[in-house]
């Protein structure tokens, strides 16, 4: 119920009480009244009786007196006593008027009549004195029938004050038990109002509104330090406390709203950051293997939920090879060839969900679980695949940022293909276009570099040049001449792997660098190719070239001396071994020593 109910019924019940407690002081008054008016009859009706009583024996006196002394004044006053009582019998008559009883007025009837044989009594006594019968009339006044008379008429008045008094106080008793009632029924009806009235104020003042707003002001000011994890319990009363509780519910639920909307934006601005600094990354970075790391390292932190691998093509586009993953994903191969991506065949991302009945792709395995293929693609080109899966709990369905996983997919294609395109330049500028071979160029700055970072280091250089090639070119012509030369190429990558790095110098001269390596090693390293080379024979449509031969000078650094000259002394060397007979290896410090040997020797 409504306070404003509440209180509007306590009102009219306070009236309604108000009223009745009103008329029961009325009523109480009244009976008051009643009891005053039955006090004032019997007051009235005692002075009525004693007046009658008074005046009979003030008449005998004078009427005794005059038969004694025969003065007139006796007579006279006899007689106005006479006309008085007269007057008195009249108000008598009305008694019933002043609510007297029958016995009562019986009785005052009885006074009259005794009143009226005493004055025929002694007005006949006052007859015979007059005419000469004092003695007679003295016997009369005096004699015992005025007695009896007499008495008489003073036990009836005696009677009739005694039922007066005994009404009377029958009437006061019952007016005043009415009164008492009244007056205390008034009271009670007061007193209930006064009760009622304290009652509704404590009730609405202590239960319905001190209680209430005293836990809500607690519960307002924890949601002002916007702390919206405060329980408000539900208060469903249909009063204004109830309406405040259901705005605090509204507040307090458009706070959680605006806190999980607050929540989600700084979520999404993070995915975003995030992006962006991967994208700042990628630009920056020079290698695949960079570009590797940065995916694996901010990928989980813009998707934490999704596991992932990243994925290039070979040169020849036929298989994908992983270079990077993260957050342990199980269900892809780390190489697989292009057909068996439906995201690559179809050129657009695609979602394998065993669970919703779409074709999964071949090179995930049976799990339930959903992955996410989505092709790198730069200029119309395909250039890899981002593979993303759910991790374990988590749903992708849930995973709303399908557009950011496309961004950036858009922007590792775009690095890849700006590395694979840098890659492809820098090899136009630093390798031989005949043999794949690194050009004198790239030997150069690798040497300046050497010298400048790692003076200290190891180095040796090989030297070496084919034996008579002028003799492929004329012989079988120059097609034939690249092809013995792309030959002894490949046999000093082969030989040389990731010992070193093999360059063409120029001509059918070429160049091999050797980090870290004794000029011992170096010596070995060239034997073991020059023979190779040497025991290979080759053709060339359809003919046979025959043998192919090197010449091989070795110097090493620092050991030999420093790395500025370690070209010239190996250049040296090759020349005393073809100055030796060809097809043969020299090592340059063999030279120093050979020169100081035959200088020595002159
Ligand atoms: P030697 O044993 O003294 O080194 O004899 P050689 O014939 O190898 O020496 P020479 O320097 O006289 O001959 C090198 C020849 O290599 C000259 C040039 O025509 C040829 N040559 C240089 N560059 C190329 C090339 O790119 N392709 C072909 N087919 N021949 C080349
Ligand atoms: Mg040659
Ligand atoms: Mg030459």
């Amino acid at each position: 119920m409504r306070i404003n109910e509440i209180t509007n019924w306590a009102y009219g019940v306070t009236v309604v009480l108000t009223v009745l407690s009103g008329t029961a002081f009325m009523l109480s008054a009244g009976s008051a009244n009643q009891e005053r008016i039955a006090v004032e009859e019997h007051l009235s009706l005692d002075e009525l009786s004693e007046g009658l009583a008074l005046g009979a024996e003030v008449r005998t006196d004078e009427a005794r007196l005059y038969v004694m002394r025969g003065e007139d004044r006796h007579l006279q006053a006899f007689r106005r006593k006479e006309a008085e009582e007269q007057g008195l019998e009249q108000a008598i008559k009305d008694i019933k008027a002043l609510g007297a009883s029958d016995a009562e007025f019986a009785a005052l009837v009885e006074v009259g009549e005794d009143a009226d044989a005493l004055d025929q009594l002694e007005n006949a006594a006052i007859t015979a004195y007059q005419n000469g019968d004092r003695a007679g009339a003295q016997e009369a006044l005096f004699g015992p029938e005025h007695d009896r008379l007499q008495t008489g008429l003073l036990e009836t008045v005696t009677r009739f004050r005694e039922l007066v008094k005994a009404r009377t106080e029958t009437a006061v008793a019952l007016a005043q038990s009415r009164s008492d009632w009244w007056g205390m029924a008034a009271k009670t009806m007061l007193a209930v109002t006064a009760a009622l009235f304290l009652g509704v104020l404590y009730f609405v003042l202590k239960r319905r509104v001190a209680m209430p707003l005293t836990r809500m002001t607690g519960i307002v000011t924890r949601l002002a330090r916007q702390d919206y994890a405060v329980e408000v319990p539900l208060d469903r009363r249909r009063d204004e406390i109830g309406e405040m509780n259901q705005a605090i519910h509204i507040f307090r639920e458009n706070g959680l709203e605006r806190d999980r909307l607050d929540a989600e934006r700084r979520a999404d601005q993070l995915t975003k950051d995030f992006i962006l600094q991967m994208m700042h990354r990628l630009q920056a970075c020079q290698t695949q293997g960079e570009l590797a790391d940065v995916v694996s390292r901010f990928a989980p932190q813009i998707f934490p939920n999704l596991a992932g691998q990243l994925y290039v093509l070979n040169d020849s586009r036929t298989m994908l090879t992983e270079i990077g993953s993260w957050l342990d994903p199980q269900l892809s191969a780390t190489s697989f060839p292009t057909g068996a991506c439906w995201g690559l065949r179809r050129g657009r991302p695609h979602l394998s969900n065993h669970g919703h009945g779409d074709i999964p792709c071949q090179h995930l395995g049976e799990s339930e679980a959903a992955g996410l293929c989505i092709p790198l693609t730069a200029q119309g080109d395909t250039i890899g695949l981002l593979y993303f899966e759910e991790r374990p709990d988590h749903d992708m369905a849930a995973e709303s940022s399908r557009l950011y996983l496309e961004l950036i997919a858009e922007n590792i294609g775009l690095a890849v293909a700006n590395l694979q395109l840098r890659d492809r330049l820098t090899n136009l500028a630093v390798r031989d276009a005949l043999t794949g071979l690194l050009n004198r160029r790239r030997l150069d700055e690798t040497l300046a570099r050497h010298g400048r970072d790692h003076a200290d280091r190891p180095l040796a250089c090989l030297m070496m040049d084919i034996d008579r090639f002028k003799r492929f070119n004329d012989e079988f012509g120059h097609d034939s001449g690249d092809i013995v030369m792309q030959y002894v190429a490949q046999m000093m990558l082969d030989t040389v792997g990731e010992a070193g790095t093999c360059h063409r110098f120029g001509g059918e001269e070429f160049t091999i660098l050797l980090p870290d390596a004794t000029e011992a090693a170096a010596f070995a390293l060239a034997e073991r190719l020059r023979q190779k080379i040497a025991t290979t024979p080759l053709s060339h449509g359809g003919r046979i070239l025959g043998l192919v031969s090197v010449s091989i000078g070795v110097a090493g650094s620092p050991a030999g001396g420093p790395v500025s000259t370690l070209v010239t002394r190996a250049d040296a060397a090759l020349l005393e071994a073809k100055a030796g007979g060809r097809n043969q290896t020299v090592l340059a410090g063999a030279v120093k020593l050979a020169d100081q040997a035959s200088r020595n020797s002159a």
